[in-house]
């Protein structure tokens, strides 16, 4: 095995998608190419999970020093200098041995999982407007009423992604836990999965708890009291907010959402002054928040909980709500309000990611090549706009009252 194309993660880390189905990491989509992957439920014990087909085969490619094209995600981010998630993971486990493999790739008995990476499905509480039905059942109720999803054939097993409830699919995670370091929850919206909670209730049964690592990617518009005891006996909570803007904004954006409560849960977490607790937020850039985000930056560093600037996610997709479909007046303005928003923040966590966002809002389409969804029909703008109306329509709402200056882009 070479370091140029190993990786730690299918050796240990039980990653499960939402369907419920193995797959290497959460970077990792080849699973889906592949529909004699079993799922959580059918498998009887953790190696089940770390011995699908893909597995094997790329660890067997590990092991004969090649790349797996699976992986390419890393491969194009380590070629053009950048960090890897295969890297990232590797130095985390820089002192870990993997277990063996037989000449077919399975992982033999002295494997452990040491990386938990569970998706809770699609289970979700809002309807955000850059989001779908794979990650959030609650779009299933507009997809009949909205032409954006007529174009499109909703598989059955991302509709409805409940594998969780499954009492095996627990059982076969509670056996994974003994040599857990960190365990990372995704959804839909973990906070309102039960099934995770039972998670971490074993992991403090087992005294694993002060050992272990925790991270979340939550809209924090719910917070059991039971979980903000819980996570004080984890050596790290690392809890990610996803938020798009400020206040009202926010709230047409991630619909279903309450500002008021979203703000009164992150006192709540504040106010524990944890030192293993970390917040951070977490937003998109694209069409719908892209003249919010600087306020946004603003206001998060005016907080003191919040120890980086946002972290920001673009969005590729759905295609038009890409942010470089603005006109170059707005891209002008949009630009000028960032950089003055980042202005004596160069030393600040997540600061280079941003100033990548702004140019790539400055790309031009065909330059984007890197970007997965690159290519978008030419009436994508007004698809925007159509798209826009018919969701307001629905929902009795008026984009002029929550996001002016967008608003008079309208064409
Ligand atoms: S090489 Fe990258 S994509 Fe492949 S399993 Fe490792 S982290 Fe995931």
């Amino acid at each position: 095995m070479t370091d140029d194309v190993f990786c730690i993660l299918p050796y240990n880390s039980l990653s499960l998608d939402g369907p419920g189905r193995p797959r290497l990491c959460c970077n990792n989509h080849g699973h889906w190419e592949d529909y004699s992957q079993p799922f959580v439920t059918e498998c009887s014990n953790p190696l089940d999970v770390l011995n699908s087909k893909l597995h094997k085969e790329v660890r067997l490619a590990i092991a004969n020093g090649e790349r797996h094209p699976t992986c390419s995600k890393c491969w194009k981010i380590e070629d053009s200098g950048g960090t890897s998630f295969r890297q990232i993971w590797n130095d985390v486990y820089k002192n870990s041995v993997p277990g063996s493999i037989s000449e077919d790739g399975t992982l033999l008995s002295d494997a452990s999982i040491q990386y938990l990476d569970i998706t809770f499905g699609n289970k979700c509480n809002l309807v955000c407007r850059m989001c779908n039905w794979m990650n959030s059942h609650l779009w299933m109720h507009d997809l009949n009423k909205l032409d954006r999803w007529k174009t499109i054939n909703a598989d059955p097993r991302s509709v409805r992604q409940l594998w969780f409830e499954d009492h095996n699919a627990i059982e076969v995670i509670k056996h994974s836990l003994k040599h857990v370091t960190h365990m990372n929850f995704l959804g839909g919206e973990p906070l309102i999965v039960k099934q995770h909670m039972e998670i971490l209730q074993e992991c403090v049964n087992q005294n694993l708890s002060d050992k272990q690592q925790i991270s979340y990617n939550t809209n924090l518009t719910t917070l059991p009291q039971e979980l903000l005891a819980m996570w004080q006996s984890f050596a790290h909570v690392n809890i990610n907010v996803s938020i798009e803007a400020i206040g009202d904004a926010n709230d047409y954006i991630r619909q279903n959402s309450d500002w008021n409560v979203i703000y009164s849960n992150l006192i709540r977490i504040a106010a524990l002054d944890a030192p293993n607790i970390k917040l951070e937020l977490h937003t998109t850039f694209g069409l719908y928040n892209c003249y919010n985000v600087a306020d946004l930056i603003t206001w998060t560093v005016q907080q003191p909980y919040f120890s980086s600037l946002p972290f920001v996610n673009l969005v590729y997709h759905p295609t038009y709500q890409d942010v470089r479909l603005l006109p170059t007046h707005a891209k002008q303005e949009i630009r000028k309000d960032v950089e003055s928003a980042l202005s004596g923040l160069e030393h600040c966590q997540n600061y280079n990611s941003w100033i990548g966002a702004l140019n790539y809002m400055d790309s031009a389409a065909q330059e984007g090549a890197e970007y997965e969804f690159d290519n978008w029909p030419d009436n994508s703008w007004d698809q925007f706009w159509y798209d826009v109306d018919q969701i307001d329509k629905l929902k009795n709402r008026k984009i002029d009252d929550y996001l002016p200056k967008l608003a008079k882009l309208r064409p």
